[in-house]
């Protein structure tokens, strides 16, 4: 398996630490709001590289973050927390607010058919593990007080930034305003790894008492603590959105490593963004879609789905909706080809070759997650079954469509055979069919498609599916 890792800026052949076991970390949501598609885009790659580890024979411990406390909001808006902002517009305490947005992001993901990580751990259930951070990194001279906050000093490391590569003069621009200023930082860089409740943040609502005051957390701390506390010192792969590198994962490889003295991650995997109008989609933005919006304009979420895989997760992919029609439209001919599992059609021309396509799919996933090319060799095959009708060798046909499920998730197995009845009408049709009676055949197939069948009449005769 091969993978491309930020950290060596080159796809690497995949060797995790222990064996056949894989430690997996990804960057959870932010739960003041809902998760907009472009969110979505980074479950499902993560959802992707879980799914082909595990086909690869891996046993995967993935462990997931939720943001419920710290995130502040970007530069220029007065580094407000982001679940105190989405509490003051929607009346509610940021408890509620994060309870509602957990529940809608699993929802969402549930109907996206992604799998729930080993072990989901919300940042304000982890608090007493990023205390004893603070106190690991005050201890060892990589920290100091402030009477606001308690600082990461970034000039007691000298490979700050090893991931980004950035310099610390570009990234001045970059970086997220953590208090409005704190003017007893040592260095403009240094990060908030604990607020306290006082001045700016003198009303926030999510609080906890400390040796050295009562406050809060930064947002970096909790995957630093959830990790070392769930995974250990070194995990084999961490995720996130390209967003990340340059601040979020830089800082919580500064902070783990100064901590414990170990590499926080042996492969760093990232995915690029969801575009929309030329634009990077955000959750701050006002013209963010969520699934329920696809869901309302009648598309299969299974169908978006389709649409993230039909991009290289590290290349950007446009959002449109013609784009996700023809994702859509996509998914109905692979659902066409899956009902020919039920239809055997003895005297067809034969397609033999599916053990070679299930071979080829997975390859293609063990070559740094190329679900593009994937889905070519699906497209292929589903071309070739068009001009014939399903194969004898049904058993590896099978097989085929189980890889693809198991390795897409698309759910392709999930359909169920034609009722008896439908089938009698199409005996009967194929009956009248044979006599020319087209009025009647007409009829036959018009009383089909009321109920959701359609029929396609090839040289061995009808062939149903789904409309
Ligand atoms: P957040 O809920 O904002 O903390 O983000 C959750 C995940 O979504 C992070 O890994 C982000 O990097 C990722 N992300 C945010 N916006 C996009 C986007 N437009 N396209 C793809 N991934 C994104
Ligand atoms: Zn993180």
């Amino acid at each position: 398996m091969r993978l491309y890792n930020t950290l060596n800026r080159q796809v690497e052949s995949f060797k995790p630490i222990d064996g056949k076991n894989v430690k997996l970390y990804t960057c959870g949501p932010t739960v003041y709001h809902y998760a907009h598609i472009g969110n979505l885009r980074n479950v499902v790659f993560n959802d992707t590289l879980r799914r082909i580890l595990e086909s690869s024979g891996y046993g995967v411990n993935h462990v997931m973050n939720i943001t419920d406390v710290g995130h502040l909001v970007s530069d220029g808006d007065e580094g407000e927390d982001k679940l105190e902002k989405g509490a003051t517009r929607e009346g509610k305490t940021v408890w509620e607010v994060a309870d509602y947005y957990i529940g809608a992001f699993n929802q969402h993901t549930g109907l996206l058919n992604v799998l729930p990580p080993t072990k989901t751990v919300r940042a304000t259930n982890a608090i007493p593990a990023q205390i004893g951070m603070v106190q690991a990194l005050l201890d060892k001279g990589f920290a100091y007080q402030t009477q606001q906050a308690i600082y990461f000093d970034i000039s007691k490391l000298n490979d700050y930034g090893k991931l980004s590569r950035q310099k610390l003069s570009d990234k001045e621009i970059g970086v997220r305003s953590e208090v409005v200023v704190d003017k007893d930082k040592h260095h403009p860089q240094d990060f908030a790894l604990w607020f306290f409740t006082v001045g700016h943040f003198a009303d926030h609502q999510m609080r906890w008492d400390t040796p050295w005051g009562a406050g809060f957390p930064g947002w970096h701390l909790e995957c630093s603590a959830i990790i070392h506390e769930h995974l250990g010192e070194t995990i084999d792969i961490h995720t996130g959105g390209v967003d990340h590198i340059g601040t979020h994962h830089t800082n919580e490889i500064a902070q783990s490593e100064a901590a414990f003295g170990k590499p926080l991650a042996k492969y760093w995997l990232h995915n690029e963004f969801l575009h929309q109008d030329g634009g990077k989609m955000s959750k701050s933005g006002t013209e963010t879609i969520t699934l329920d919006e696809v869901i309302k304009r009648g598309y299969d979420p299974i169908a978006l789905r389709l649409f993230f895989l039909q991009s290289h997760y590290r290349s950007q992919a446009n959002f449109s909706w013609e784009n996700l029609d023809a994702a859509q439209n996509r998914l109905k001919n692979y659902r066409m080809m899956a009902d020919l599992r039920w239809q055997a059609i003895e005297d067809g021309d034969q397609l033999t070759y599916y053990d070679t396509y299930t071979a080829n799919l997975k390859k293609t996933f063990e070559n740094d997650l190329n679900t593009p090319m994937a889905l070519e060799t699906i497209g292929a095959i589903s071309d070739d079954l068009d001009e014939t009708i399903l194969p004898e060798n049904k058993d590896e046909f099978i097989l085929f469509l189980k890889t693809i499920d198991e390795l897409l998730g698309l759910q392709l197995l999930e359909s169920d055979d034609i009722t008896d009845e439908q089938e009698n009408l199409i005996r009967q049709r194929n009956v009248v069919r044979s006599n020319k009676d087209w009025i009647k055949s007409d009829e036959f197939r018009a009383e089909l498609e009321v109920q959701g069948i359609g029929l396609r009449d090839t040289d061995h005769g009808a062939v149903w599916y789904r409309i």
